[in-house]
């Protein structure tokens, strides 16, 4: 398998190839099958939302380094949370952490409309202009401290926090459509594990799912810088 995996890597194989084999070996093999998240993940050009000196790594089963201390998550943890938000083509969707912009364009391959904020304005930018220039119609941007949500533009049928909070900020969770879900990191600085929140009526039902590690989340409802 090893040896498969390497040889799909390989740095004279055509990006489609390896986009080819990170859904089958990385994203398939680890129980992944909602066909909208792998058709999503087959389709968005990885490579593009990365740096020149990253381009051969960005198929790898890694997150990597997008400058300014961030990064663009592990291709198996975009797929996870994006199946975990049970996502169809009728929602809204707010994100938390544009970053590379690479999570936001699988999220507009699926639903209706995305509204993502970034607090570092170089992401943001960067980010607005590759998926421009990729034909994304579907996707809003702001720069500016997501731990609040985006009030004006509430309410959201799903959230996705794409950093490391100590918990699903109160303001998101009232952004939240009545039967939305919300997924994000959550734990302490340096260890997390994925949570699914669903509001139901009065209710919050939350279930833990996969460790993981995401830089944090800086601002008002999430750590100090
Ligand atoms: N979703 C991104 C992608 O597809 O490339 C990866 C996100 S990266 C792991 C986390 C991002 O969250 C960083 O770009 C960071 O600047 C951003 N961030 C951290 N705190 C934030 C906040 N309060 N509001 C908005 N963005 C924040």
């Amino acid at each position: 398998m090893i040896d498969r995996i390497r040889s799909l890597q390989s740095p004279d194989q055509p990006f489609d190839d390896r986009r080819r084999a990170m859904v089958d070996t990385q994203i398939m093999t680890r129980g992944i099958h909602a066909p909208l998240v792998l058709e999503a993940m087959s389709k968005v050009p990885r490579h593009l939302f990365v740096g020149s000196d990253a381009v051969e790594r960005a198929y790898y089963d890694m997150a990597l380094d997008i400058g300014m201390g961030q990064t663009i998550s592990q291709p198996y943890m975009v797929a996870v949370m994006t199946e975990l938000l049970g996502l169809n083509s009728t929602l809204r969707v707010l994100e938390i952490g544009t970053g590379s912009g690479y999570q936001a364009a699988i999220l507009a391959e699926i639903v209706r409309e995305v509204c993502t904020i970034e607090r570092i304005e170089s992401h943001t930018e960067r980010a607005r202009h590759r998926l421009n220039d990729l034909g994304y119609t579907n996707v809003r941007f702001r720069t500016a401290d997501g731990s609040v949500g985006w009030a004006e533009e509430a309410p959201f049928d799903r959230i996705l926090i794409t950093a490391a909070a100590p918990d699903i900020p109160q303001p998101l969770i009232e952004q939240l459509t009545d039967g939305g879900i919300a997924v994000a990191p959550v734990g302490a600085r340096h260890t997390q594990q994925l949570l699914k929140l669903q509001k139901s009526g009065g209710d919050i039902v939350r279930e833990f799912y996969v460790p993981c590690l995401f830089v944090p989340l800086i601002g008002q409802y999430g750590w100090q810088e």
